[in-house]
């Protein structure tokens, strides 16, 4: 732990979020670890890996406020360049030396005024606080489909991509077609001798250029990091604006509609654009970014199949007609289990298990917190509005209202704070009300719905959260004894 302050804070994961929190405490002259299960920073930028993996949020406004990068290569600049980014900037603040690797968490238990954290090397080690940094989009979803595991070639999920499998050349077979089947096809059809995507649901593409950037303005915005800032500003006002299209119908809501419709239109293949239009309102499901998977469907070796799939056999995919598909390669591009959280096994106050108290989904008290649970806050939590805005600006929001909880547990020795049972329902309730005029309830699967069918997500402004967030309320909170 670093020295400074009486507390210890353990924050568990070291992607974008983790990092950010530990920046923030390092600033603060706090006390605080981070164990990270891998061997290196980064999250989702490290265990993504596939081709053709970008960010669809610009690059100017998917960095650090504080941190800016005047040498993105791109407007969506590729996955590896977001990746050195993290790696830069946690070699920049010193935080490798507070990084535990190779160490998963593996349970937490709020015991005796503090927190029992075990790790995956079977050590214990004490913390006041807590910080889960694991995000929502961590663990795979394998699908249950009988006889894939009998599949001769090589098969692989999307966030674990096999780089020893040689693509040139080969049969390759993709499931799912979310923004990471979307993103891959266009790379995946330049190698391939074949290209299936095998699709359940369509999805609406919002139609999105990626510029690349020359020498001369990435020279430009190192010589002027106002550029920079101002390029970075132009972007977040255009997300302030255009999530406003997701919480409230109207003329952003139109505008993308329109949008993906056009798009949609440009598909000359009839037959093909039916089978691509989705009967549900864009932005339903999580809206996808691309110009490039309609042209790529169109290429002659590349088949979209609609038909369900029955069962996978050695020589490939069998779909529901008895039409088998052979494939030599087999990418599962179906996404995460977003409503299982990072570590197995919570357990705050009185015995009660984070699973317990998301029996009917994932809830918290303003994104962060979660009553029954001292001195415990999650980055990027349920209900934060990652549907709306991009998820570095809501860290940056959620990271400095935890570092307020902290300097207020500071002025309590021997106390933790917890949300109070009632502000935590008067919140999901004003949720599940406002929930009402969003996009995502307009009917739609997606996994933004948990159990219950409700939106995980932020139904209101980014303004409104930044506002709402922009210190802790405590007369929210209860104090427990901690000592
Ligand atoms: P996803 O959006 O959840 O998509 C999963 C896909 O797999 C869907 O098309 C789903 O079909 C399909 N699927 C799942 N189980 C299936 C089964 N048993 N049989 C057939 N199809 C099945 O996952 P993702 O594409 O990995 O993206 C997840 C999230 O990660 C995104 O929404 C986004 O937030 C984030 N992401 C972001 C970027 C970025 O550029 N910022 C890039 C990649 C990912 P149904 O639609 O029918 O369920």
């Amino acid at each position: 732990m670093s020295e400074g302050s009486e507390l210890e804070t353990c924050i568990i994961g070291a992607g974008m979020s983790g990092l950010l929190m530990g920046i923030r405490l390092q600033a603060a002259g706090q006390r605080f670890r981070i164990f990270e299960k891998a061997a290196s920073v980064g999250g989702t930028w490290r265990e993504n890996t596939y081709p053709g993996l970008s960010c669809d949020v610009p690059s100017f406004f998917y960095c650090y406020s504080f941190e800016p990068n005047p040498d993105w290569s791109h407007r969506f600049s590729p996955g590896p360049e977001i990746r050195a980014y993290f790696e830069r900037v946690a070699r920049k603040y010193g935080l490798l030396e507070h990084i535990s690797f190779g160490r998963a968490v593996t349970s937490a238990r709020w015991e005796h005024g503090r927190w029992l954290i075990g790790t995956s090397d079977g050590e214990e080690v004490r913390a006041d606080v807590l910080v889960d940094a694991t995000g929502p989009l961590h663990i795979k979803h394998y699908p249950e489909i009988p006889g894939l595991a009998d599949f001769a070639g090589a098969c692989f999920h999307s966030a674990d991509w096999d780089h020893d499998v040689p693509l040139e050349g080969r049969r390759i077979g993709v499931i799912g077609n979310g923004s990471s089947g979307v993103q891959m096809m266009e790379p995946l059809s330049r190698v391939a001798s074949h290209l299936t995507l095998f699709q359940r649901t369509p999805q609406w593409i919002f139609p999105l250029g990626n510029k690349r950037y020359s020498e001369r303005e990435r020279r430009w915005t190192r010589r002027l990091p106002m550029l920079g800032k101002l390029t970075r500003a132009f972007y977040k006002r255009i997300f302030d604006l255009a999530s406003v299209g997701v919480t409230e119908d109207g003329y952003w809501r139109r505008r993308m509609a329109k949008g993906c419709r056009d798009h949609l239109a440009s598909v000359t293949d009839p037959v093909l654009r039916a089978k691509l239009t989705p009967d549900y309102e864009p932005g339903c499901k999580r809206l996808i970014l691309s110009n490039r998977f309609y042209p790529t469907l169109e290429r002659e070796h590349v088949a979209l199949v609609t038909e369900g799939i029955d069962h996978v056999e050695p020589r490939g995919v069998v779909t529901l007609d008895g039409q088998l598909h052979e494939l030599d390669v087999l990418v599962l591009a179906t996404g995460f289990r977003p409503h299982e959280w990072g570590i197995a096994d919570v357990v705050g106050a009185d015995g009660l298990s984070l699973k317990e108290a998301w029996a009917s989904g994932p809830r918290s008290y303003r994104s962060i917190t979660l009553p029954g649970f001292p001195n415990f806050f999650m980055i990027v939590g349920p209900n934060s509005p990652i549907g709306n805005i991009s998820v570095i600006d809501v860290s940056e929001t959620q990271t400095s209202y935890i570092l307020a909880c902290i300097r207020r547990l500071e002025r309590e020795p021997g106390r933790a704070l917890t949300p109070r049972p009632q502000a935590a329902e008067a919140f999901q309730a004003s949720l599940r009300e406002a929930m009402q005029g969003t996009v995502w309830v307009t009917g739609c699967q997606s996994w933004y719905l948990d159990p219950d069918g409700v939106p995980t997500l932020w139904p209101w402004s980014a303004k409104r959260f930044h506002q709402l967030m922009a210190r802790p309320d405590f007369s929210h909170f209860e104090w427990i004894d901690a000592a």
